[in-house]
């Protein structure tokens, strides 16, 4: 078990980054409509989780690494257990990247969010 005030704490249960209580998301990440959707602060707390205009364009570069790390776990993984022709990695990789976008783009919006707000413990009483 993750304690609560570490960052990974925050960033596995996608909860806000002050509190570790209230949740960054409306709904679950593969609720295609709403994957996106984030209340504009928590319901906790009360921390505003836009914290200026256009705030997680940031994410983008975080987004990147995580889709660079996808990747290549997908390149070594089909290396080393099957050695298919070039066609399947291209094909998988992208599969990957895909099918793991609402996972990716949530995960990089909680990391880049956690770079800015800090575990507070007074804010977290429940
Ligand atoms: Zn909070």
């Amino acid at each position: 078990m993750l304690p609560r005030g570490n960052k990974l704490f925050s960033i596995v249960h996608q909860t806000c980054p002050r509190c570790q209580t209230g949740p960054l998301f409306v709904s679950g990440a593969y609720d295609l409509k709403n994957f996106t959707k984030m209340p504009e602060k928590c319901s906790h707390c009360g921390q505003r989780f836009e914290l200026e205009p256009s705030f997680y364009s940031g994410a983008m570069y975080v987004s990147y690494a995580l889709q660079v790390a996808i990747f290549t776990t997908v390149y070594v993984a089909l290396r080393v257990l099957l050695d298919p022709d070039m066609d399947v990695y291209m094909y998988s990789i992208i599969a990957a990247v895909i099918g793991l976008f609402p996972v990716t783009l949530r995960l990089s919006r909680v990391i880049y969010l956690n770079f800015f707000v800090r575990y507070d413990p007074s804010f977290d009483k429940r």
